[in-house]
């Protein structure tokens, strides 16, 4: 029972970027709007770790294996909670 949405999918770049403009991200990452949910470094191509939706938000997480996890538990509480 895993119903915790996180998405990696950071191999290519090419990739990446069109996943993040699925998303609806893409722009915001290139211009710098876009901060890490957890640590709030600025997030950039090179520094995307994935995003979790919360409460039907989408959350940017950075590459940080802290924030992922964390990320991964702050999505799983509000699981159990709702
Ligand atoms: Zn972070």
């Amino acid at each position: 029972m895993n119903a915790i949405e996180l998405e990696v999918p950071a191999i290519y770049e090419e990739d990446l970027q069109r996943v993040l403009n699925k998303l609806g991200i893409l722009q915001d990452i290139i211009g710098g709007k876009v901060k890490c949910f957890i640590c709030d470094k600025e997030i950039n191509l090179s520094n995307f770790g994935g995003v979790v939706k919360i409460k039907g938000n989408l959350k940017v997480i950075c590459e940080d294996p802290v924030c992922i996890e964390a990320a991964i538990e702050i999505s799983e509480a509000l699981q159990v909670t709702k």
